[in-house]
């Protein structure tokens, strides 16, 4: 397998213009907004994903390595970000194309200043139905305790945490920062306080560094009022130095918990889970896979990015913290959306080129994922936003 580890480099400054998209002249009509838009392999684009920094108060390993994302590291500089305006503005010409839920990402979308601010702005938009938009954050917790019962104010209306382990020992080495578990544990009580619901919680499982946490994760969220998920350890961009020896596959997470204890096993949650299909490895029906306690007592979810994609359910699209547009998580170039949104370009233009980047999309990486592993060109999650 070690002709698999990509290399650590930091390759962003590679990222070259895609074809370019071209405004429809003056006497065409253009492609109109009407909600619906569809892709080559018949995606309709429904989630934004919207990067609000590409900075982090932690370094998780598999994410930020600190070798890379270290003092001489170029962040981008505060002019080149989007202003909340400037994303209120895109965010609606979305909207008025089908995207019905928007994630505040990042980086750590939390250190971006006055983000309740920008909450409140998106929480104002309406789908072309009249009704708003599924407002959600990922998080890796640490300022939620601070920032929880603000964002619910302003319109949010839930939080995915992202939190590797319990044991302070592994937590520290996964995120490189020094933050104990106990502080994105309080991040979770505000946050359910607040009522940010449902909260989801993203544990990454990094085989041989936190897969002995999979259990002790299982055991205190089972019964509580937040949905455990399971991630598969992904090759996203350059810097992880990704190994698929370290990809714990969902189906072994599975197996895992229901072999822990009586009280523990596991039975798919609806329909969309065939425990064969899951065993089997040949079932990609959405993102999580949902999966119910036996007993009761609550569920848990895997995200089988690497074993089971989900390729062909895919309706997402990434804006980053530059106003770069993104059609895939492992993109290597972007539209630059901002020229468009400083440049005098008319909404009905703006509007006309999201459409034409739709039609032509035609990504599927994950599905194509063993011939291209080595690819070196790929944008890091921390900028496009995981
Ligand atoms: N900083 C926030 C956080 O950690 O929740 C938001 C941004 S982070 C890039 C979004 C999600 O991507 C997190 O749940 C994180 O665990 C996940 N992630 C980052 N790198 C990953 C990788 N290589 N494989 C799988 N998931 C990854
Ligand atoms: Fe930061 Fe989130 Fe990446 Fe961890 S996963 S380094 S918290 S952006
Ligand atoms: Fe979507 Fe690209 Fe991920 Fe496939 S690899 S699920 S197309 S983001």
């Amino acid at each position: 397998m070690s002709d698999r580890i990509i290399p650590i480099i930091d390759l962003r400054a590679l990222n070259t213009a895609s074809a370019p998209l071209a405004p429809s002249s003056n006497d065409s009509d253009g492609t109109k907004a009407n909600g619906v838009l569809s892709d080559t392999l018949h995606r309709p684009l429904h989630d934004l994903r919207i990067s609000v920094t590409d900075r982090c108060n932690f370094r998780c390993v598999y994410c930020m390595p600190r070798q890379i994302f270290n003092k001489n590291y170029a962040f981008l500089p505060h002019p080149s970000l989007l202003t909340f305006e400037e994303i209120t503005r895109a965010a609606k010409l979305f909207a008025a194309h089908g995207v019905h839920k928007i994630r505040l990402t990042g980086g750590e979308p939390l250190l971006r200043k006055d983000l309740h601010k920008l909450v409140g702005m998106l929480s104002n938009i309406r789908t072309p139905a009249g009704t708003p938009l599924d407002l959600t954050l990922t998080t890796n917790g640490a300022l939620l305790a601070k920032k929880a019962q603000l964002l619910k104010d302003a319109g949010l209306n839930r939080v995915t945490v992202s939190l590797d382990a319990l044991d302070d020992g592994i937590f520290k080495r996964m995120n490189d920062a020094n933050f104990s578990a106990s502080d994105i544990l309080h991040g979770l009580d505000a946050a359910h306080k607040a009522g940010l619901e449902p909260i989801k919680i993203n544990m990454v499982v990094k085989a041989g560094m936190n897969d002995q946490q999979i259990i002790p994760m299982a055991r205190h969220f089972k019964g509580s009022p937040f949905i455990l998920r399971f991630i598969e350890y992904m090759d996203v961009g350059n810097s992880n130095g990704w190994n698929l020896n370290e990809v714990m596959p969902s189906r072994d997470v599975i197996k895992l918990i229901s072999g822990s204890a009586p009280d523990m096993q596991l039975i798919p949650a609806d329909s969309n889970t065939d425990i064969a299909n899951i065993i089997n490895n040949n079932i990609n029906e959405a993102t999580a896979q949902r999966w119910k306690y036996r007993d009761g007592s609550g569920e848990i979810g895997v995200i089988s990015s690497v074993t089971q994609t989900f390729c062909h359910t895919c309706s997402r699209l990434r804006l980053s913290t530059e106003g770069k547009l993104y059609t895939c998580l492992f993109a290597s170039a972007g539209h630059d959306m901002r020229q468009w949104l400083r440049n005098g370009t008319a909404d009905e233009q703006i509007s006309d080129m999201i459409a034409q980047l739709w039609h032509q999309r035609s990504d599927r990486y994950s599905e194509l994922r063993s011939s291209q592993t080595t690819r070196p060109d790929k944008i890091e999650m921390s900028y496009i936003g995981g």
